[in-house]
């Protein structure tokens, strides 16, 4: 029996045999999710701590399975990475991403959106020129769209990063490393990395005031990515005194519940006009 979480649908059956054939199905259902149009995109703001306006929003995926409801991201992710699935995945995501900015574009709302890359999309020789022809067919600036590289997945290939990342940002994209923290990145190599923002991951932002060890692990991040000339970003901002200490350390830019959860992308606007942020 698959369980609920708050995270959506949870794919684990407590039973190993079982949860094999189970994500083996899943997998076969996915490849027709794409095609069926079952993805949704979702995006969550990002909020400047000086000016306390939103700055941004990063385009997350959803999977709203006809039968079992909103999966989880995470684990549908990673099976779309095992099985082989993340190249025609993250054309979806793109694909609704630079739709979404140009209907923002649009309406008048002038937000960069960033979208997430993995592992497999980095070894990707087209990549690139898919990009290039979704700024071409929708002409929408190369300041509108960003992209996020978990430091782990750049930390796979440190060499092979770097130069598609150089590609990358010959477009004019910001990019940000995402999950900062948890890659074991040394300095030197971070500092060969053409990006622009560091995200804290948020399993440090979460516990930073019960957890001494976790609030000197933010606090070095911030001040290593400004000495190095990047804007940092904190995820997983959930309450107001994470804030306030956040905003102490003279961290950038905050994403976290305490400013919204993720919102339906065709929704992202209505919110936008609404909030106080
Ligand atoms: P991520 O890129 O680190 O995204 C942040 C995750 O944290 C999102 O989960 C978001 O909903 C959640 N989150 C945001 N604020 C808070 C908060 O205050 N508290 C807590 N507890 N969680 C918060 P989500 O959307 O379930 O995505 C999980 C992961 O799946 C993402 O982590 C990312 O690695 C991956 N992912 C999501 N969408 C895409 C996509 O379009 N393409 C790729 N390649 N990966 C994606
Ligand atoms: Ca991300
Ligand atoms: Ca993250
Ligand atoms: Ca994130």
């Amino acid at each position: 029996q698959a369980k609920h979480s708050a995270a959506g649908y949870t794919l684990y059956s407590g039973n190993p045999d079982k949860e094999f054939s189970r994500r083996l199905a899943l997998m076969g259902e996915l490849r027709g999710a794409i095609a069926k149009n079952e993805l949704r995109l979702y995006c969550q703001p990002k909020v400047d701590f000086e000016s306390r306006h939103i700055c941004g929003a990063e385009a997350l995926v959803r999977w709203q399975h006809p039968r079992l409801g909103m999966l989880s991201t995470g684990e549908f992710i990673k099976l779309a990475e095992h099985g082989g699935l993340i190249t025609p995945l993250t054309h979806w995501v793109l694909e609704a991403a630079f739709r979404q900015s140009y209907a923002w574009d649009e309406a008048g709302i002038r937000l960069p959106l960033s979208v997430n890359l993995s592992a497999h999309d980095l070894r990707d020789p087209r990549l690139i020129d898919r990009i290039r022809g979704l700024f071409a067919t929708w002409g929408i600036r190369p300041e509108l769209i960003q992209f996020e590289l978990t430091e782990s997945v750049l930390m796979q290939d440190p060499e092979g990063a770097v130069d598609m990342l150089t590609r990358l940002k010959a477009l004019g994209v910001q990019l940000f490393v995402d999950d900062f923290g948890t890659g074991y990145s040394s300095l030197a190599y971070l500092q060969k990395l053409p990006v622009d923002s560091l995200k804290i991951d948020q399993s440090f932002v979460s516990d930073m005031l019960a957890n001494e060890d976790s609030a000197i692990i933010v606090q070095s991040t911030i001040d290593l990515g400004h000495n190095l000339g990047l804007e940092v970003v904190a995820e997983g901002v959930e309450t107001e005194a994470v804030w306030q200490r956040l905003a102490s350390l003279g961290c950038d830019t905050a994403q976290g519940y305490f400013i919204s959860k993720p919102i339906p992308a065709d929704a992202f606007g209505e919110w936008e006009q609404q909030s106080a942020w």
